[in-house]
C-alpha cells in the first residue's frame, strides 16, 4: 500500500490509499492542454504553426472584450484551455476544445470560423495534445464539459468510451438554444451525443446527466463538479483538491480573466445567460480563496495562461 498519497491524492499511484495524509512523491496531477483561438475579424498574420504560447495583445485588460464575437482591431490571440486530472480511480478531462473537424473542414463552424479565426493546424488536435502526456482518448474515464460552446464541447465525440458529465440544462441549450444564445453552439457537436438513428437508446456514449446538481466524481471530495448557471444555462465548474497546491477551481467561461474575480468586474454580457450567476461564481471563488487558500484557472486568460504550467508539466 502506498503511503505517499494523501487521502485526496490525485495521482498515478495506483495503490493510493484514501486515508494516508503524507503528500509527497506522487507524479502528475492536473495538466493543462490547449489550443489557440484568435479573436477578432481582422486577419492575424502572426499565427505560427507550432506556437506554444499565445501572442499577447494589449487587450486582455479590457475585461470581457475577447469573447464578444465582435470586431477587435488588432486581433488578439487567446488560449483555449482544457485540463486533465489524474486520479487513482481514473483520469478526468475538463473540456475538450474546438472540434478537430475544423482542421480539415473550416466550414464546419460556419461563419464562426471567419469571425474568430481559430488556429486549426494539426498540432492543436486533442489527440496530439493528449499525446504530450502519453495518453489517448481511451485513457480518459470521465469527460466533464464546462458547457457545450464550440470551444469547450467540440470534441466530446472523440471520447466514445468515456463517461460524459453534463447538466440537463446544457444539453437543452446545445440542441436548441434560445435566442440570442445560439451562435456559439454548433449543431453537429450536440448531435454527436445522440446514438445512431433508430437506436432505442438516446445517448451515443455513457452519460451522467445532472439535474441542476453537483457531483463528487470519485466520492472522496477530490474532484467535484459544481453546477453553476452563469455563462450558460448548464455551466459547470470543477473543484479539484490537490494534495500540494490545494483547492483549484477550473472555471470554464464563468470566468474569463483573473481580474474579473479579483476586482469583481462583470464580463462582457453578450454571451452571458445569467449574469448574476456569474457574479455569484466570482463571490464563491473569492470565498474559497479566503477560506481555503484556493486558486483558480480559467480557459481563456492569455495573461494567466502565460504564467501557468503547460503539459507535460503539472500541478500536484
Ligand atoms: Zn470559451
Amino acid at each position: 500500500m502506498c503511503n505517499r498519497c494523501s487521502g485526496i491524492a490525485l495521482g498515478y499511484c495506483e495503490c493510493a490509499p484514501i486515508t494516508s495524509v503524507v503528500r509527497s512523491g506522487c507524479p502528475a496531477f492536473v495538466q493543462l492542454l490547449f489550443e489557440l483561438l484568435p479573436v477578432g475579424f481582422a486577419q492575424n498574420k502572426s499565427r505560427k504553426r507550432s506556437s506554444l504560447a499565445p501572442e499577447l495583445g494589449r487587450f486582455f485588460r479590457v475585461t470581457g472584450g475577447v469573447q464578444n464575437f465582435g470586431p477587435m482591431e488588432p486581433p488578439i490571440k487567446i488560449p483555449v484551455g482544457f485540463y486533465v486530472i489524474h486520479h487513482p480511480k481514473g483520469n478526468v478531462l475538463f473540456d475538450t476544445g474546438n472540434n478537430d473537424k475544423i482542421i480539415t473542414d473550416p466550414s464546419y463552424w460556419g461563419p464562426n470560423f471567419k469571425a474568430i479565426m481559430p488556429v486549426n493546424t494539426p498540432d492543436v488536435a486533442i489527440d496530439v495534445q493528449l499525446k504530450k502526456i502519453g495518453m489517448t482518448p481511451d485513457d480518459i474515464k470521465y469527460v466533464v464539459v464546462s458547457h457545450m460552446h464550440l470551444d469547450h464541447g467540440g470534441n466530446v465525440a472523440k471520447f466514445p468510451n468515456s463517461t460524459l458529465v453534463i447538466q440537463r440544462d446544457e444539453i437543452n441549450m446545445a440542441f436548441f438554444p434560445p435566442e440570442p444564445f445560439a451562435g456559439p453552439y454548433i449543431p453537429g457537436d450536440a448531435y454527436a451525443l445522440r446514438a445512431a438513428t433508430g437506436s432505442s437508446k438516446p445517448n451515443a456514449m455513457k452519460m451522467v446527466i445532472l439535474e441542476k446538481q453537483d457531483m463528487d466524481i470519485f466520492g472522496d471530495g477530490s474532484v467535484i463538479v459544481k453546477n453553476w448557471q452563469g455563462h450558460t444555462a448548464g455551466s459547470q465548474m470543477l473543484l479539484v483538491r490537490l494534495p500540494k497546491s490545494g483547492p483549484t477551481i477550473l472555471t470554464g467561461d464563468n470566468v474569463y480573466f483573473r481580474e474579473n474575480v479579483e476586482k469583481s468586474l462583470p464580463p462582457n454580457l453578450v454571451l452571458a445567460y445569467n449574469p448574476s450567476g456569474i457574479m455569484r461564481a466570482y463571490e464563491w471563488i473569492r470565498y474559497m480563496m479566503a477560506t481555503e487558500k484556493a486558486d483558480f484557472f480559467t480557459a481563456h486568460d492569455p495573461d494567466a495562461f502565460k504564467a501557468m504550467k503547460k503539459a507535460p508539466e503539472y500541478y500536484e
